[in-house]
């Protein structure tokens, strides 16, 4: 039996770690998308299905199996819809495939209303290892309603509870224990991998990002394609940390950050691409609406109160660089360099305003800027 019950352990960490490899991306609760939770509660029912092709011969005539925690399994992570489909597999596999008898009629009901039970139970109950322990019951005391109504033998009855209610809570916990595990090898390599594209200041898109993003862009570029970038930098910002020392300059990158979060679209592209150098990728603005977005966010960053960690506030200004594909650059490899130009000239007279580099036709004057 040790032998069968390791084969189980070996079974369910199995299964485990191969759905964690699948979802390492995802976010697993019971308000995760619908495709999300119904693929967790096929998963555990399939789990559930192979503990059952493996069930461990308590006491002759008497087999016992893991199939239940994998209901909790569903219940605990994705919920309602989660139990429901975990344990509708089941107990569908458990009628269907396994003989309409007496007691398979009872263990399926017994299926069923372990999963209601955890099904109803779950939203009521905040904490993850608080949900575990609760729902285990439900495995504890199903089951042995039917070794009741089923086994006449007082002694093998009291055997096969014993050894049911030892088993399963061994295994409840060793798999609670082992789901701890990969809960935190999951948050830490979602972690890492946020880590490896947000800046860390201000949380916006790092440069290795950015160029990711911007690689991404050129790959999906079509005829109707208009992409816009804005390279942002901050005017006279060494004057900020000399004046006000480098925690505060830190502070104004920040709420730069979330400015220019809040002046742009949730498809564009905002990134800190070093420094006090920040950039817009914006693939859906017309030509037209450019020049008013760039406009409004240096407005916004020129009309905001920057607080200092004294409670002092500061103003502070940007300058704008622009380049628009196809009708700054023909060649959109060379839109960085473009924009980059831009923001040199808004610089280069008098900073603080937004200079667009001019359509290739129209190449002699090669820039307009504007400013209030
Ligand atoms: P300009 O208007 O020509 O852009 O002048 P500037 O002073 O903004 O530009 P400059 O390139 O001379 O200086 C940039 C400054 O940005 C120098 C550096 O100390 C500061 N800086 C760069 N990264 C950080 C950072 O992460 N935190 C802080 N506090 N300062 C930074
Ligand atoms: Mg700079
Ligand atoms: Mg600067």
């Amino acid at each position: 039996m040790v032998k069968e019950l390791f084969v189980n352990a070996a079974i369910i960490i199995a299964t485990i770690s191969i759905g964690n490899q699948i979802l390492i991306n995802e976010e697993i609760t019971s308000s995760s998308p619908l495709k999300i939770r119904v693929f967790f509660g096929c998963m555990s029912g399939i789990l559930g299905i192979i503990l059952m092709l493996y069930s461990i011969n308590v006491v002759p005539n008497v087999i016992m199996d893991f199939r239940n925690i994998t209901i909790v399994l569903s219940a605990t992570y994705c919920g309602f819809l989660g139990a429901l489909i975990t344990g509708l597999i089941l107990g569908l596999f458990r009628l269907l495939f396994q003989g309409l008898t007496f007691s398979s009629i009872l263990a399926t009901l017994g299926i069923v209303a372990i999963a209601i039970s955890c099904a109803l139970t779950t939203k009521y109950i905040k904490k993850r290892s608080n949900k575990w322990i609760i729902l285990s019951l439900y495995t504890l005391i199903y089951p042995t309603i039917v070794f009741i109504m089923v086994i006449q033998s007082r002694i093998l009855l009291m055997k096969t509870i014993l050894i049911y209610w030892i088993s399963t809570v061994v295994a409840s916990v060793v798999v609670f224990v082992y789901l701890q595990f990969i809960d935190i090898l999951r948050f830490t390599f979602q972690k890492y991998q946020q880590d490896s594209t947000k800046d860390h200041r201000t949380g916006l898109n790092n440069v290795r990002q950015f160029d990711k993003e911007f690689n991404r862009i050129v790959n999906g570029l079509t005829d109707k394609s208009i992409i816009t970038m804005l390279f942002i930098d901050i005017d006279h910002f060494k004057k900020v940390n000399d004046v006000h020392g480098h925690r505060n300059g830190d502070q104004v990158l920040e709420d730069l950050g979330k400015i220019l979060l809040n002046t742009t679209n949730s498809n564009d592209i905002v990134s800190r691409n070093g420094g006090e150098e920040f950039s817009v990728i914006m693939t859906d603005c017309p030509r037209d609406k450019v020049l008013g977005v760039a406009e409004r966010i240096r407005r916004e960053v020129q009309d905001h109160k920057f607080l200092l960690l004294n409670a002092q506030s500061i103003n502070i200004t940007i300058s704008i660089g622009v380049a628009i594909y196809p009708f700054s650059v023909n060649n959109i490899q060379e839109i960085v360099e473009k924009a980059d130009s831009a923001l040199y000239e808004a610089k280069r007279t008098g900073r603080n305003k937004v200079v667009v580099c001019k359509s290739i036709q129209n190449a002699s004057a090669d820039f307009s800027a504007s400013r209030e």
